[in-house]
């Protein structure tokens, strides 16, 4: 069983570097597609959950003794822009107070193009911050219009110019299937921000999940995202953007470290409402709702909601399909060696009937092509325990 298995307690008893998450979980409005948390801005909240954030990182500390080091970080949400200069000198100041950063550590920040200002883009220049990821979603007006977003695509241009001018590495996402979206517009889109500097583009499909407006609801006219994506990986490889991921696509070593750890199962320390944390194979969740994140944490107690120790052929799935969204794929030696030779041979066994157009094998191990991307979801329902 993977969970007796020498690597994964030896794994679990060393004291290892970890990635940061911060959720900042305010939004000037909620858009109808979006199942992040967040909330409206209202007097007072952004103080309170500054302090309920200081707390949680106290009570960390309490509770473990000593935190680890950080590798990578990531402040994301919800809307990190949101919050003004004075609240990003308390953020900078709590997080300076709690850990200690590692050298080369990678920072990137979401921001978004209707609330990214030259004040802000100033101070993370003197903090930590190397990347921006800039929510531009679409640079056609109309898609954003309809997609309920409060900037233009002009903003975008703009907040994607000062990110590159102040020395950043920019990111854009990109959001794909739109009601009414055609190819020449995707392609509007793709080539505008490879126009503007970025290094990094992640495409997103619109994903319509339960409980969002959208999801109960769906818009009319929603464009087939097969087509467009199939564009995003021609286009975007051609123009020199390596396919390192399902949704993302980076110049020459500029992929997200951060996010890498996530789909290779590294460790992660998530802070905030709703934030998630892996450390070994223990996965956590903590609470869904501002209030109760700084009541709890005002009360001295951590706010986690959830967690599980995964284990068996959950977690062996699962890795597999984590580690399947990546260029690198599945690694034969490393996957054995941290779940078992007999896991791997399941694994293998249940992707014995993927075409090899889709699927790639080598002796190092397998990994999807570039039409296998397109097919994820199909490959991961083979991979279910
Ligand atoms: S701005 Fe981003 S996080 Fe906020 S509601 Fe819209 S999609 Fe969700």
């Amino acid at each position: 069983m993977p969970s007796s298995s020498p690597a994964m307690k030896k794994r679990s008893n060393a004291k290892r570097a970890v990635s940061l998450y911060i959720h900042i979980p305010f939004c000037e409005s909620k858009c109808p597609y979006c199942s992040f948390y967040s909330t409206a801005m209202a007097p007072g909240k952004v103080e309170n959950f500054l302090g309920a954030l200081e707390a949680e990182i106290d009570l960390l500390k309490a509770a473990h003794k000593v935190l680890p080091d950080v590798r990578t970080t990531y402040i994301g949400g919800g809307t990190p822009t949101v919050l003004g200069p004075s609240h990003w000198v308390r953020l900078i100041d709590i997080l300076e107070k709690g850990f200690r950063f590692l050298p080369g550590n990678e920072v990137s920040v979401e921001a978004n193009p209707g609330s990214i200002s030259r004040e802000l883009i100033s101070l993370w220049k003197e903090w930590r911050v190397t990347r921006v990821s800039v929510g531009v979603q679409s640079l056609r007006d109309e898609d954003l219009f309809l997609l309920g977003r409060s900037h233009d695509a002009g903003r975008s241009a703009e907040a994607m110019k000062i990110v590159t001018e102040a020395g950043f590495s920019l990111s854009a996402d990109l959001l794909f299937g739109l009601p009414g979206q055609d190819i020449r517009g995707w392609h509007e889109s793709l080539k505008g921000v490879i126009g503007a500097g970025a290094d990094h583009v992640s495409v997103y499909q619109l994903a319509l999940d339960p409980g969002t407006p959208w999801g109960d609801r769906p818009p009319a006219g929603l464009a087939e995202g097969y087509p467009l994506y199939r564009w995003a990986q021609y286009y975007l490889e051609k123009k020199g953007y390596r396919q390192y991921e399902i949704a993302s696509f980076a110049k020459a070593g500029k992929w997200c470290r951060h996010n890498v750890v996530y789909w290779l199962g590294g460790d992660f320390l998530g802070l905030g409402p709703s934030a998630w944390s892996c450390n070994g194979f223990e996965r956590s969740r903590n609470v869904i709702d501002l209030d109760e994140y700084c009541s709890i944490t005002g009360r001295g107690e951590l706010p986690v909601c959830f967690s599980e120790i995964l284990e068996g052929d959950v977690l062996v799935s699962e890795r597999a399909i984590l580690a399947l969204r990546t260029r690198w794929g599945i690694r034969s030696r490393k996957f054995s060696a941290l779940f078992g030779a007999g896991s791997l041979d399941t694994i293998m066994q249940r992707l014995e009937e993927i075409p090899s157009h889709l699927l790639k094998r080598s002796r190092g191990g397998v990994y999807l092509s570039r039409e296998g991307m397109r097919v994820g979801n199909s490959i991961w329902q083979m991979l279910l325990p």
